[in-house]
Parts: structure tokens; sequence; C-alpha cells
């Protein structure tokens, strides 16, 4: 079994390793975000809930995190493992991951953070604000994403740090260096 969180700010490109990462471990995928968006497409009372909040670029609220991820983790989730994608998120939530991976008898190999410099984040944002037709990639959105990402997201960092289970990997190399990396990372924490 392998559990695997893949971290970095808005833009470091998560998304695109995240694909690779499935293909290549067949991992049971939980991209809170991408669970968020669906709920909002849906109109689901929790995506009506996280609407404006997602629109402003904002942080949802650790309850609605917590409902989001109880209703996707399953035994069946945990058969090859998990790949969770922009979560754990809060200093909080990492709690939340080590006490529901615990409950299974089971826990995160590793945390790969994709570290990307924060001009080429905007660039990259901006770009992909042309082409997504997300509602949350314009300048102003993009600035609040990434400052929430300073003040709540940075913390988890020190929380895998002091366990020793973070691997930090160059987000400026090629798709496939980054990739070779990340497998690397994998092989060495099972
Ligand atoms: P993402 O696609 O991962 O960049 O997420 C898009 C938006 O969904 C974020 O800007 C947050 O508003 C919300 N979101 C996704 N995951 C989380 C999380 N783990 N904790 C809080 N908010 C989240």
């Amino acid at each position: 079994m392998i559990n695997i969180a893949l971290f970095g700010p808005p833009g470091s490109g998560k998304g695109t390793q995240s694909k690779l990462i499935l293909e290549k471990y067949g991992l049971t995928y939980i991209s809170t975000g991408d669970i968020l968006r669906q709920e909002i497409a849906e109109a689901t009372p929790l995506g009506l809930a996280v609407k404006s909040i997602i629109e402003r670029g904002a942080l949802a609220s650790d309850e609605i995190i917590m409902q989001v991820i109880e209703s996707h983790i399953n035994t069946d989730a945990l058969s090859k493992g998990i790949l969770f994608d922009g979560f754990p998120r809060t200093n909080a939530q990492c709690y939340m991951l080590e006490d529901l991976l615990g409950k299974m008898d089971t826990a995160l190999n590793c945390m790969i953070f994709l570290d990307v410099p924060e001009a080429e984040l905007c660039r990259r944002m901006l770009e992909r604000a042309r082409t997504s037709g997300r509602s949350d990639d314009n300048i102003d959105v993009i600035n609040r994403r990434l400052e929430e990402y300073h003040q709540k997201t940075l913390p988890v960092i020190d929380f895998y740090e002091e366990r020793g289970k973070i691997f930090h990997i160059d987000g400026m190399n090629s798709v496939e260096e980054i990739f070779s990396k990340i497998t690397d990372v994998i092989s060495k924490s099972l």
C-alpha cells in the first residue's frame, strides 16, 4: 500500500504529475479541489457552501474538508493506496489525515513538495486562466490564493519535515525529469 500526498503552491504542476503517478502506481486519487469543483457544478449543499469561498481564492474550512475526505476514503481506496492532491493544506488537516489513516492501520509514506518560485507560479496561473475556464484563475484571486498558501499551508511543510516525510523536488525542471525524481522518492519511501 502506498499513500502519497502531493504538495505545492497553486500552479506548481501538481495536476500534471498526479496523472503520471496514477498511471504508474494505480492509486486512488483524492483531489479536494476537484471534488469541491464537482460539488459546485452539481449545486449540492456542500457546493453551494463553498462556491463563493473558492471564487475569492480563500481556503474552505477544515470542517468541510473533513466531510469531503471522509466521504471519499473507504477500504477500497486503501487496497493499493491513495494519492492526495491539494490535501492536507492546513495544520489541522495534517492531524486529520494522520488520524484517518491511523484508524485504517496505515500511514502516509511521503509528502512530495513541488518547489516553484513565485514569479513563475503567477505566470503559469495567468496562462492557465486563458484556457481553463476556472473562475478562480484571475490575478486578484491568484494573489489571494498565494496569500492563503503562505499563511495557512506553508506550516504543513514543518509538520512533515519534523516527521522526516517530506521530499523537496525542483518544480522548474521538465515534466519528465520531475516525474523521474518523484518515482525515486516513492521507491525510497516504500
Ligand atoms: P486546488 O484545485 O487544489 O487548487 O483547489 C481549488 C480551491 O479549492 C482552493 O483554492 C480552495 O479554495 C479549495 N480547496 C481545495 N483543497 C482544499 C483543502 N485541502 N483545504 C481548504 N480548501 C481547499
